[in-house]
């Protein structure tokens, strides 16, 4: 029998019922791990669950989940809006709200609720893991775990260690993301990490070719795709994404590498500052009114 921690990850609470976290109970759930989810918004929660129940039924309808894994899963999540439920979880990932003082007040309430030897992951895009680390109890214990959006279909985990995270946190969670069916990246502790340090920049130059004049929306949306072979064109994708995410990632780059290589392009922010966010406002750099989306510009 080896020693290795992950041998001991049977319950994972998770903080935050919105798309990610609901995402990430949802992969934990169906991998057999029982789940405790909590927001401070009792809706959520209740929204939670019931995204959750539909999204395992299209897995059903596919065939790769049967009715029993289903019923199975659903029956392992419980809901709650104080952490009670984490006194005997192995790992508590956390998925609020991407603000870094929500962040640390959770980690600090959090940490008197959990067993000592319990594993603290933020799913966070952005702000630092050393830093967050650093209000917890238990900063060798503390780990990145960036999980990609929808979570049950993204095959990715990023994970990331702050400079005091030990050895064994890292195996633990290398194998528990195996156990969701997941692949890791493993990056560095610096702004963005890897995917949305390469991503959002690269959606950015679409956005300062278009206003430069270089090319309109279906024509760097096309170039992309069929001369990158990219799945999406940009435009496509940071609609996709939602405008205001784009901008906030290029403003943590900017100021987080003080480097003006990724200044946020003008319009970008203009299209931010008219509520013009994406699929999500039914309106970004198409126009999601008619079918098919129109492009703006
Ligand atoms: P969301 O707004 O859908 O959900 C956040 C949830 O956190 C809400 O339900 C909110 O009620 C809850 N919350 C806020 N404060 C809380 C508290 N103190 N305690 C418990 N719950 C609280 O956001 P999301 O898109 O799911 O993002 C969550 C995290 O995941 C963020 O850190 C974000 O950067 C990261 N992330 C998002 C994506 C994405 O594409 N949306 C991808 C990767 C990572």
């Amino acid at each position: 029998m080896s020693h290795n921690a992950t041998i001991g990850i049977a319950k994972v609470g998770v903080i935050g019922a919105g798309q990610m976290g609901s995402g990430i109970a949802h992969v934990c759930a169906l991998a057999g791990l029982d789940v405790a989810l909590v927001d401070v918004n009792a809706a959520a929660l209740e929204k939670a669950v019931a995204n959750i129940g539909r999204n395992i039924d299209r897995q059903v309808a596919k065939g790769t989940v049967t009715q029993e894994a289903k019923d199975a899963a659903l029956a392992r999540i419980a809901t709650a809006t104080d952490y009670a439920p984490f006194d005997d979880a192995d790992l508590v990932i956390e998925a609020a709200t991407e603000k870094a003082e929500v962040k640390k007040t959770i980690f600090r309430a959090l940490c008197p609720a959990l067993k000592p030897e319990a594993i603290i992951a933020s799913n966070t895009s952005s702000i630092s893991i050393t830093g967050l680390a650093a209000v917890t109890d238990r900063p060798g214990k503390f780990i990145g775990m960036h999980f990609m959006n929808p979570v049950p279909v993204m095959k990715l985990i990023e994970v990331i260690r702050g400079i005091a995270t030990d050895e064994p946190t890292f195996e633990a969670i290398q194998a528990l993301s195996a156990k969701l069916g997941k692949t890791t990246a493993v990056s560095e502790d610096f702004p963005a990490f890897i995917v949305n340090r390469i991503l959002v920049p690269m959606i950015n130059e679409a956005v300062y070719a278009l206003y430069e004049g270089v090319g309109n929306i279906t024509s760097i949306d096309t170039a992309m795709k069929l001369g990158a072979n990219h799945p999406m064109g940009p435009f496509e994708l940071a609609d996709f994404i939602g405008l205001d995410t784009c901008l906030s990632i290029m403003q943590v780059l900017y100021d987080g590498l003080s480097d003006s290589k990724y200044r946020p392009c003008p319009l970008l922010v203009k299209y931010v500052e008219a509520g013009w966010l994406g699929r999500k406002s039914g309106r970004g750099f198409y126009d999601y009114s008619s079918t098919p989306p129109k492009p703006t510009r």
